[in-house]
């Protein structure tokens, strides 16, 4: 169980224009934390750094104490198991498309990691099976459904460290309160970072940084925060 930290991040897309303006913050193993602000605060940025589609300009982020510069794209990426605000899934069976998180799994390694990771409710709790096509030629999936599908995709990795990044932003609310309780099911005891737009989807988040314009503006669990609106 990980941790994760910002160090001093400092980084701008363009040479004039800084955007992360010296981030420190800490993700500590095992926790959930959260991070909201308006909308150009930087948070996606900060899951691209994670990432390392872009390196800081200076400062350092560490994957349990390691610079994330000195560990190899692959190891990297299987640390980190990301949720979207919005999963593309292959037109091909559910199963496939969970099972992709994992080379070459058969339907019977993504039912044992499936198990393994306590995913067999959320599998369950799918209308269709394993071998129901999805996609253009297939069935529609709800956006929820289609949420499920892409948890578990992650999931089934195991990955040490969750990133979601506005995994429900893009759901009606009676649908984004179901995959809340998901999420916060399978979030359980792991190393997470959740990028958020609402407070109120974060109420359980161990700590919530509130980002403005590349700064850490507030931090604190939810009830701190709103005694202070
Ligand atoms: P948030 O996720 O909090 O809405 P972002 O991290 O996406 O914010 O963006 C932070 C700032 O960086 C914004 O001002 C945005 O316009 C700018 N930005 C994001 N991506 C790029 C890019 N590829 N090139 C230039 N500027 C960008």
């Amino acid at each position: 169980r990980p941790t994760v930290v910002f160090d001093d991040v400092v980084f701008g897309y363009e040479p004039d224009r800084t955007i992360l303006q010296g981030l420190s913050f800490e993700v500590p193993a095992g926790q959930q934390v959260a991070l909201v602000g308006p909308s150009g605060a930087g948070k996606s940025t900060i899951a691209r750094l994670l990432f390392r589609f872009y390196d800081p300009w200076s400062g350092r982020i560490l994957i349990d104490g390691q610079d994330i510069r000195a560990v190899t794209q692959a190891s990297l990426r299987a640390s980190l198991g990301i949720v979207p605000q919005d999963s593309v899934l292959f037109n091909d069976t559910i199963g496939y498309n969970i099972a992709y998180g994992r080379d070459g799994a058969s339907q019977a390694d993504v039912e044992a990691a499936a198990r393994g990771a306590a995913l067999m409710d959320l599998i369950e709790r799918l209308p269709q099976g394993f071998d129901t096509p999805v996609g253009e030629r297939g069935l529609k999936l709800s956006g929820g459904e289609k949420q499920r599908v892409a948890i578990a995709r992650t999931l089934v990795k195991n990955p040490p460290i969750l990133l979601l990044d506005e995994a429900t932003s893009a759901l009606d609310s009676r649908t984004e309160q179901d995959i809340l309780t998901t999420l916060h099911a399978v979030a359980e005891g792991r190393t997470s970072l959740t990028i958020a737009h609402r407070l109120s989807t974060i109420a359980d988040a161990d700590t919530i940084l509130v980002l403005n314009e590349g700064r850490l503006a507030e931090q604190g669990n939810h009830a701190a925060l709103l005694r202070k609106r």
